[in-house]
């Protein structure tokens, strides 16, 4: 029988008293399959180690650990820390750390319980009220993740593997797929938690580039460009620069003349502007004293 088996988790909450806390984005996956599935997509051995974020009872902890060499579960709520002790006592290769993931030190801890010749890999169903500031923590970390294989809820998921000219495609997309491919593996129904989450969810595997998708000359003026081009969605690309730098005459010379350079029409709207054409525009106005 499994943690997530439905009987076992309801026993497991049941003998510890354990109540949820919706703040901390504590729902529960109890179904083997699914779980297997995301173990199998993170193509785990005895030579990965793995960061889980929010190991919960530890039901993906406990298939990590059956795989990996070392898992490393951060989890922000220590009631949970006796539960993880106990649900996952036939592991010795899994380390709980009682910390906000947000917050932690990733280099010390890694140098402190993982063999820093192990490729790293992050799997985990994330807590959902914040899945967007945990990604960007670790992707932007630096250290050397090999993979990313998280569950999160699916409209996030649908916006980060975001191609250019549909809906979903935005400043999360480019934010990204700048150092990541990114693609959904499958999608999980809200039925299979508990308690249910009000959405549904979906396993995406995000693998780090060997450089970034785009050479650009300065990284934090691309990404603040891509995210000034989408602040009003329905606006052009001209009302979102101008807006974002001023309306003087000098200023929108310079943005024409830098639209002009990147090959880009001022009455685009953002989401029509794929990675490179970001880098070619964020380049011309960088230059253009922008
Ligand atoms: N992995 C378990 C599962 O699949 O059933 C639980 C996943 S649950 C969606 C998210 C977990 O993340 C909860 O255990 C919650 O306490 C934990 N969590 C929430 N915020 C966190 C943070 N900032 N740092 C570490 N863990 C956090």
């Amino acid at each position: 029988m499994r943690i997530a088996d439905y009987r076992v988790t309801r026993a497991i909450l049941e003998r510890h008293g354990f109540t949820f806390k919706k703040a901390l984005g504590q729902n529960f996956l109890t179904d083997a399959n699914i779980l297997q599935k995301i173990a199998d997509t993170a193509e785990l051995d005895r030579n990965v180690n793995v960061i889980e974020i929010g190991p919960g009872i530890g039901a993906l902890t406990e298939f990590l650990a059956e795989k990996a060499a070392e898992v490393m579960a951060f989890e922000i709520d220590d009631r949970l820390v006796p539960i993880l002790a106990d649900s996952l006592c036939d592991f010795s290769n899994v380390k709980i750390i009682n910390e906000d993931i947000l917050k932690a030190d990733l280099p010390a801890r890694i140098k402190e319980f993982a063999n820093p010749n192990l490729p790293i890999k992050v799997v985990a169903n994330l807590p959902y009220y914040i899945t967007t500031p945990i990604l960007m923590h670790l992707i932007e970390s630096k250290i050397p993740f090999a993979d990313f294989v998280v569950m999160m809820q699916k409209e996030v998921a649908d916006r980060i593997s975001a191609e250019p000219n549909t809906k979903a495609y935005g400043s999360l997309s480019i934010a990204v797929q700048y150092y990541m491919t990114a693609k959904v593996v499958f999608t999980v129904p809200r039925t299979v938690f508990i308690p249910s989450p009000n959405v549904d969810s979906a396993i995406l595997k995000m693998t780090r580039r060997e450089q970034p998708l785009v050479m650009v000359k300065d990284e934090d003026f691309f990404f603040r460009i891509s995210k000034a081009a989408f602040v009003h969605r329905r606006k052009t690309l001209w009302n979102n620069l101008t807006s974002h730098f001023g309306k003087s005459e000098e200023t929108k010379a310079k943005l024409a003349e830098s639209l002009k350079k990147a090959g880009v029409q001022p009455s685009v709207r953002g989401e029509t502007l794929s990675l490179a054409d970001f880098a070619s525009l964020a380049d011309a106005l960088k230059e253009a004293g922008l």
